[in-house]
C-alpha cells in the first residue's frame, strides 16, 4: 500500500472499543456519551479486518482505544493476532491505561506481544485521580510492575500539561530509568471539545532546552516509524522521546492509517477524511470488495493534519480514533 506521496503503509493502529475506565482531562469530556455496542465490529470482524491489512502489506498492528483492556474478551482477538506474527505480521502491540494490566499482562505476552505503551502523566496519586478524573494510581502502577515481570519491554507516555505536571518531568524521566521504562513525552493535540486545552498546552521544545540542563541527552537514530524523535539519556541507558505534533511536523514519514472500533479508516489522526469498511466488511464474507475499499482510502491519504491548538482539528476526541 503505497500513498500518492510514496509512502508506504505497513503500520494500522486499531481502536478496539471507544469506551474507557477513566476520563483524562486532555482526551475526553466528563459527560462522554459512547457508541451504542450494536456499532462496532465484533471481535471476529476486527480480526478479518486486521487479516485483509496484512495481506495488503500491514506489518505492525497496535491494538488501542479508549481503553482497549476494558473490551470484553478481548485477549481473543489478542490471540487471534497473535497467531500470525511471524505470518505477515511483524509486530503486534498495545497502548494502555494500565488498569487492567495486571491480569491481562501475562497473557499478552504469552499472545507475542513484545512491547506495550503504558500512559502515564504523574507519579501522584491525587494529581493522577485529577487529570484521569477518577483513575486509581496503584493500581496502574501495579499493572505496570506485572508487565515488567511477564518480560513485556514498558514505554511510558507522558502528556505533558502546563501547570498540572510540568513540574515532573524530572522525576519521571528518574523513575523511568530506574525501572529500565523508555519514556516518550507528548504535546497535546486538538482532537475533540475538551475544557482548558489550549491552557495546559506546554511546548516540548523548552522542556528539552530545561531538560539539557541537568540530563546528557545524546542523538539517537532509534525509530520506531512512529511521530517520536529520541535522544538516548546517558545517565540512565534509556531512550527518552518526543511527540510534537504541533511545534514539529511529523507527517513527511508518517506510515500509518488508524481503525476506529465502527470499523471507520482515517488516513490521518487530524483530519475528518475516513472511509467506512464496515459496510464491504459485512455485505459479503469475500475479502475483494473489503481489501478494494482499502485499497480506494490508501490512495487519498493526506499530505499532513493541520492542527492549531486555539481550536479543535477534528470534532472527534482521541479516544474515538485512538492515539
Ligand atoms: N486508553 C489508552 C491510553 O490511555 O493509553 C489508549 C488510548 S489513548 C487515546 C492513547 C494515547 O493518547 C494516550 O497516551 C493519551 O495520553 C494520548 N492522548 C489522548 N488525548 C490526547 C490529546 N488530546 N493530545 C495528546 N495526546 C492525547
Ligand atoms: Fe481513557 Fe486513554 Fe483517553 Fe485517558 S487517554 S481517557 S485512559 S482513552
Amino acid at each position: 500500500m503505497i500513498d500518492p506521496f510514496g509512502r508506504t503503509v505497513r503500520y494500522l493502529r486499531v481502536s478496539v472499543t471507544d469506551r474507557c475506565d477513566f476520563r483524562c482531562t486532555y482526551c475526553m469530556a466528563e459527560d462522554m456519551r459512547f457508541l451504542p455496542k450494536a456499532e462496532l465490529l465484533s471481535l471476529e470482524e476486527l480480526e478479518r479486518l486486521c487479516a485483509a491489512f496484512i495481506r495488503l502489506g500491514v506489518r505492525k498492528i497496535r491494538l488501542t482505544g479508549g481503553e482497549p483492556l476494558v473490551r470484553r474478551d478481548v485477549m481473543r482477538l489478542v490471540e487471534a493476532l497473535g497467531r500470525r506474527l511471524g505470518a505477515g505480521l511483524e509486530e503486534l502491540t498495545l497502548t494502555t491505561n494500565g488498569s487492567q494490566l495486571a491480569q491481562h499482562a501475562r497473557g499478552l505476552a504469552a499472545a507475542g506481544v513484545k512491547r506495550i505503551n503504558v500512559s502515564l502523566d504523574t507519579l501522584d496519586p491525587e494529581r493522577f485521580a485529577a487529570v484521569t478524573r477518577g483513575g486509581v494510581l496503584p493500581q496502574v502502577l501495579a499493572g505496570i510492575d506485572a508487565a515488567a515481570a511477564a518480560g513485556l519491554a514498558v514505554k511510558i507516555n507522558m502528556v505533558a500539561l502546563r501547570g498540572i505536571n510540568e513540574d515532573e518531568i524530572d522525576a519521571m524521566l528518574a523513575w523511568c530509568g530506574a525501572k529500565k521504562f523508555d519514556l516518550c513525552l507528548i504535546e497535546t493535540m486538538p482532537m475533540g471539545e475538551v475544557e482548558y486545552r489550549a491552557e495546559t498546552h506546554l511546548p516540548l521544545s523548552a522542556i528539552r532546552a530545561r531538560l539539557e540542563q541537568d540530563w546528557t541527552l545524546l542523538p539517537s537514530s532509534y525509530a520506531t516509524g512512529g511521530p517520536a524523535r529520541y535522544v538516548q539519556v546517558a545517565e540512565t541507558g534509556q531512550r527518552l522521546g518526543f511527540i510534537t505534533p504541533l511545534s514539529h511536523n511529523f507527517c513527511e514519514a508518517c506510515n500509518r492509517v488508524r481503525v476506529t472500533c465502527t470499523g471507520q479508516l482515517y488516513m490521518c489522526l487530524g483530519q475528518e477524511d475516513a472511509a467506512d469498511l464496515r459496510a464491504p466488511l459485512r455485505a459479503s464474507a469475500d475479502d475483494a470488495a473489503l481489501e478494494a475499499a482499502i485499497a480506494a482510502a490508501i490512495a487519498r491519504k493526506p499530505k499532513g493534519h493541520d492542527f492549531d491548538i486555539t481550536r479543535a482539528a477534528t470534532a472527534r476526541h482521541m479516544s474515538v480514533t485512538g492515539g
